[in-house]
C-alpha cells in the first residue's frame, strides 16, 4: 500500500518523542482456533442504497480436537442467518464487531466443514461507493474496496486477521452498465435482463489473506495487453483510455525484473490495475488486482517531475513481498512495505543505472530522517501501538527499505538475489515474521546475520557520523577519524558497521573497507602522497549522518572527480556555504550546466541559491535553459531565495505564466511566495486556475499565497476548500488556511471556524487537509474537535492522524510559550543590563567625583 498523509505531514518532534504511550495496546498475532480453507462470497451491490447484501460461505477446519464455537469479525454488519453444512441454522451473537457462532457439536481436528452467513450491510469503511451528486455531478458510479488493514469486515463476516490464508471466490451481482473485477480469474459472466443486473464470478486459487480480497465496479475504459502469457489489463475511469498507453509504459519492464530477481515468475493468472476516483490511498497491492488514485494517469508535461513507475513498482512488487508471502502481524509489516519500498528503487537501477538508484535511495532515506528528527523514534518491528494505521509511517516503509539496502551491502551482490530467491522459495503462499527473513539468509548463504537485525530491526536509530583525516608526510599515512554522534540510550545503540573509503591519491581512486564499531576510531591507510580527496561512504550504503568538514581545495576537486552522485552532491552542499569566491562559483556552473546527472545539477543550483550573491545570480541564469524541468525547478527555487529581487521575480512569474511543465510552473509559485515579492500575490492570483496534473499549479499556488503572509488571502483560498472543487485542492487550501492562520494569529479563530467545520466534511482528503491545517495553525482551542475525531472516526486514518495533530498542537503552543519566555528574559536581561549600566555610570561618576576630590 502506499500512501500520501503521513510522511511530510509533521513539523514537530524529536527522537525522545514516543511512538505509543504506555496505555497504547499490545498487538501480538491472534490465536487461531481453526483453518480458514476457503471464502465464497454471492453477494449484491447496491450502487444507489450503497449496500450489500448476500451470503458468505466459509470452510473451515479445526485446528484441534473439540472446536464446539467459533469467533468471527463483522463490523456493523446485520446477520440474518447462520447456517451449517446441513442447513441446520445455528444460534450466533452479534455485537457489532464480533460474530460468535455456536456449531451445536463438537468437530474433531482435520475435518471440514462449512458455514454459510446471510448478512446486509451499508459499509461505513472497507467499501466504498461514489456516485454523482450535486456538487460533482462529473463523479462517475464506482464501488471499490479497501481491505488493508482490517476494514474487509466492515462488508462481508469473515476471519479479518493477517495470519491465515485461504482461497476466496467472488461471485457479484451488479448494475447491468458495470463490470466487476476481482481477485484470480474470471470463471463466469451473466446477465439478468429483467433485474437489469449483471453477475461476475471470480476465482483466486492461491491462497491469500482476508485484507487482499478486493472488489471493483464500474463503467471504465479497458486496455489489455500480455507479459509471457499473462494478461495485463488496466481499467480506467470512462474517457481516460487515450492515457493508459504511456502511462503504464513500463508494467512489462517490471514484470520481467521481479520474476527474474526473485526466482518466481508473476505467480497469478492476471494483473490488472483498476484506476478509480476518490482512492483513499496511493495504490493497494491486492492479489492481482491493484487498485489506484486517478492522480497516477499521466500526460506528456507529467515526467519527469511526477514518475508514476515509483508506485507502479511498490505495488507489483507486492505481489511478491506482501501477497505470495504475508506479514503474520502489522508489527512485521516491514516485511511487506520495505521490501515494496526497496524494489521500487531497485526497478529504477536495472531500468535507468546505478545514479537514478542512488539517488532514489538518498530520498527514501530523507523520508526516515524526517520521521525521526521530527515525529519520533522507534525500532522498526514493534507491537505496542494505537491503531494498525499507525504502522503506515516511514520506519515501516523508507527506513525498511535502507536496511534492505544495507543487507544487500553487506552479503554482496551474489549473495543478497542468493537469499532472496531462497527466501521466496522457502516462504511460499504463508506468513513471514522478521526471524524468517533472518534465517533464509542463513540458509542461503551461510551468514549469520543476527547483529545487523538486531541494531537496525528491533532497536532505533542510526549512526550520526562525524568524519575527518589528515595526511602526515613523514609516515606518508592518511589518519582517518570516525565519530558516532548519536547518544547512545534506550532505543539508540552504537553502531557496528562496515564502511567503503574510497582515496584519489594523484588523480587514482582505491578503495579501502573499514568496520566502524566504537564511539571514536581511527584508521590508517598508506598513501604516497597527500590525497586530493578522502570520501566516506560513496556509494551512500549505509544509513546515517555523516558531518564531514572539507577544505575549498578537497570540494573542488569532488565535484570535478568524484564519480557517485552523493559525494558531487555532498561537494555542492560544502561549496554553498563559501562566500566571495571565483573558483567556487565558476566549479557550480560547471556542475550545473554540463553535469550527466540531474540530481547534481540540481544541487548545484541549490548551491548558488545558498551564496545569493550577484555572481552566483548571474550563474544561475544558465540552468534556465536546462531540458530536463527538475533541474529548471531547482533554478527557480534558488531564485527564490533572492528575497524582493526583481530580475529574479519577472523570470519566476513569467515561469508561473509560461511553464509547459505542470510542476515547474508550480514551482515557480512556491519560489515567488519565498520571495515575498510585492508583486507576488497579484501575479499568483492571477494564474491560479491553469489546470495541471494532480492539481499541483493550484494547489502550490495556494501553498504560496500562504507563505506571503497577507490576511487578503484567507478569502481567496477559502473559495478552493469548498465542495465542488477537486478533493487534491481542497486538501491544499485547508493546509494553506493553517498557515495562514499560523502566521496571522489575530485571524485564528476565523480560520479554525473554517477548518472545524471540514473535519466534518465527507470528502477524504479535505477531512485530512482540515486535520493537517489545524495542525499547522497549532491552535489549542481546536483540540477538543481533535479528540473527537479520534475517539468517533469510523476510518484508522484519521483516528491516527487526529492524534498526532493534537501532540503537534500541543508541542506548538509549548514552543511559543518558550519563544515567550526566552523573549521575556532577554527583555529582562536588556531591563538588567540597562539598570547595570547605569548603575556603572553613577558608581563611575561617584569615583570622577572622588578621584577629582582627591586630586
Ligand atoms: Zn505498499
Amino acid at each position: 500500500m502506499e500512501s500520501f498523509v503521513f510522511c511530510r505531514a509533521y513539523h514537530l518532534g524529536a527522537p525522545d518523542r514516543v511512538f505509543a504511550e504506555e496505555s497504547a495496546p499490545e498487538h501480538y498475532p491472534r490465536d487461531r482456533t481453526f483453518h480458514l480453507r476457503h471464502v465464497r462470497l454471492n453477494i449484491r451491490l447496491d450502487e444507489r442504497e450503497g449496500t450489500v447484501e448476500g451470503t458468505a460461505t466459509l470452510t473451515l477446519s479445526p485446528l484441534n480436537d473439540g472446536l464446539r464455537d467459533i469467533d468471527l469479525d463483522g463490523e456493523d454488519l446485520h446477520i440474518q442467518k447462520v447456517a451449517d453444512s446441513d442447513r441446520k441454522s445455528l444460534d450466533f451473537e452479534h455485537d457489532t464487531r464480533k460474530l460468535k457462532i455456536r456449531l451445536g457439536r463438537a468437530y474433531k481436528a482435520g475435518t471440514e466443514f462449512t458455514l454459510s452467513i446471510a448478512y446486509d450491510c451499508k459499509p461505513k469503511k472497507g467499501m466504498f461507493f461514489i456516485r454523482p451528486s450535486k456538487t460533482y455531478p462529473r463523479h462517475p458510479w464506482m464501488i471499490w474496496t479497501q481491505g488493508e488493514e482490517e476494514d474487509n469486515r466492515c462488508w462481508f463476516p469473515s476471519y479479518d486477521a493477517p495470519n491465515q490464508r485461504m482461497t476466496s471466490e467472488v461471485i457479484v451481482r451488479v448494475n447491468e452498465k458495470h463490470f466487476a473485477i476481482s481477485n484470480g480469474r474470471l470463471l463466469k459472466e451473466s446477465r439478468d435482463a429483467r433485474r437489469k443486473t449483471r453477475t461476475f464470478h471470480w476465482l483466486q486459487e492461491v491462497p491469500h489473506p482476508n485484507y487482499l480480497i478486493t472488489i471493483v465496479s464500474g463503467e471504465f475504459d479497458v486496455v489489455e495487453e500480455t507479459w509471457e502469457g499473462v494478461p495485463l489489463q488496466y481499467y480506467v475511469p470512462k474517457g481516460r483510455g487515450p492515457q493508459v498507453k504511456d502511462t503504464f509504459r513500463y508494467l512489462p519492464s517490471m514484470m520481467t525484473f521481479y520474476s527474474k530477481v526473485t526466482g518466481l515468475k508473476y505467480p497469478y493468472p492476471k494483473y490488472a490495475q483498476a484506476v478509480v476516483q476518490d482512492f483513499t490511498f496511493g495504490g493497494m497491492e491486492n492479489t492481482s488486482l491493484t487498485v489506484l488514485y486517478d492522480g497516477c494517469l499521466v500526460d506528456p508535461h507529467t515526467r519527469p517531475d511526477y514518475r508514476p513507475e515509483g508506485l507502479f513498482a511498490h505495488e507489483l512488487a507486492h505481489q511478491w513481498f506482501g501477497d505470495w508471502m504475508t506479514t503474520k502481524s502489522w508489527g512485521h509489516l516491514w516485511l511487506n512495505e520495505g521490501f515494496a519500498s526497496y524494489f521500487d528503487p531497485l526497478w529504477f537501477e536495472a531500468e535507468f543505472g546505478r545514479d537514478e538508484f542512488q539517488w532514489r535511495m538518498h530520498e527514501v532515506a530523507q523520508g526516515y530522517f524526517e520521521e525521526d528528527a521530527k515525529s519520533y523514534r522507534r525500532p522498526i518491528v514493534v507491537h505496542k501501538y494505537h491503531d494498525n494505521e499507525d504502522m503506515l509511517d516511514s520506519h515501516t516503509y523508507n527506513k525498511a527499505a535502507c536496511v534492505l539496502h544495507m543487507i544487500r551491502y553487506v552479503l554482496g551482490e551474489d549473495l543478497w538475489w542468493k537469499a532472496i530467491r531462497h527466501y521466496v522459495r522457502r516462504h511460499a503462499i504463508s506468513n513471514v515474521e522478521t526471524n524468517d527473513f533472518k534465517v533464509a539468509i542463513e540458509e542461503a548463504t551461510g551468514r549469520n546475520l543476527d547483529r545487523v537485525f538486531d541494531q537496525w530491526f528491533y532497536k532505533g536509530g542510526h549512526p550520526d557520523f562525524e568524519v575527518s583525516w589528515k595526511y602526515d608526510d613523514k609516515t606518508k599515512l592518511v589518519a582517518l577519524t570516525v565519530k558516532q554522534k548519536q547518544e547512545v540510550k534506550d532505543l539508540t545503540p552504537l553502531f557496528l558497521t562496515p564502511v567503503e573509503i574510497e582515496l584519489h591519491v594523484k588523480g587514482k581512486a582505491r578503495r579501502e573497507r573499514i568496520e566502524v564499531s566504537r564511539p571514536e576510531q581511527t584508521f590508517f591507510f598508506d598513501a604516497s602522497a597527500k590525497p586530493d580527496m578522502v570520501l566516506f561512504d560513496p556509494d551512500n550504503w549505509i544509513l546515517k549522518k555523516l558531518t564531514f568538514e572539507k577544505q575549498k581545495d578537497e570540494l573542488l576537486q569532488q565535484i570535478q572527480h568524484a564519480d557517485r552522485v552523493m559525494p558531487k552532491v555532498q561537494a555542492c552542499e560544502g561549496l554553498g556555504k563559501i562566500l566571495h569566491d571565483d573558483d567556487v562559483i565558476s566549479a557550480l556552473k560547471a556542475a550545473l550546466t554540463k553535469d550527466p546527472f540531474h540530481a547534481v545539477r540540481r544541487a548545484a543550483a541549490k548551491a548558488l541559491g545558498e551564496i545569493r550573491t550577484g555572481d552566483a545570480k548571474a550563474t544561475l541564469m544558465a540552468g534556465l535553459r536546462d531540458k530536463d524541468s527538475r533541474v529548471r525547478r531547482a533554478v527557480y527555487e534558488a531564485l527564490g531565495q533572492f528575497r524582493e529581487d526583481d530580475e529574479a521575480f519577472e523570470i519566476l512569474a513569467k515561469a508561473w505564466r509560461e511553464e509547459t511543465m505542470y510542476y515547474a510552473a508550480g514551482t515557480a509559485a512556491l519560489a515567488m511566495g519565498n520571495s515575498r515579492h510585492p508583486r507576488a500575490f497579484d501575479t499568483i492570483v492571477k494564474g491560479l486556475d491553469r489546470p495541471a496534473h494532480g492539481n499541483i499549479i493550484t494547489r502550490n499556488g495556494l501553498t504560496a499565497l500562504a507563505e506571503l503572509r497577507d490576511a487578503k488571502a484567507i478569502d481567496i483560498v477559502k473559495k478552493y476548500t469548498r465542495a465542488g472543487e477537486p478533493e487534491w485542492i481542497r486538501q491544499a487550501a485547508c493546509n494553506a488556511l493553517g498557515k495562514l492562520g499560523d502566521y496571522l494569529e489575530d485571524k485564528r479563530d476565523d480560520i479554525r471556524d473554517i477548518l472545524v467545520l471540514h473535519l466534518r466534511d465527507t470528502n477524504y482528503r479535505t477531512k485530512i487537509g482540515a486535520i493537517q491545517g489545524l495542525g499547522t495553525m497549532g491552535d489549542p482551542k481546536a483540540i477538543p474537535e481533535l479528540q473527537k475525531v479520534q475517539e468517533q472516526e469510523p476510518i484508522g486514518t484519521f483516528r491516527r492522524l487526529a492524534r498526532r495533530t493534537v501532540k503537534q498542537i500541543q508541542e506548538k503552543v509549548a514552543e511559543r510559550a518558550k519563544k515567550v519566555e526566552q523573549q521575556a528574559e532577554l527583555d529582562k536581561l536588556k531591563d538588567e543590563n540597562k539598570d547595570l549600566k547605569a548603575r556603572v555610570a553613577k558608581l563611575e561618576g561617584q569615583v570622577e567625583k572622588v578621584l577629582k576630590k582627591r586630586r
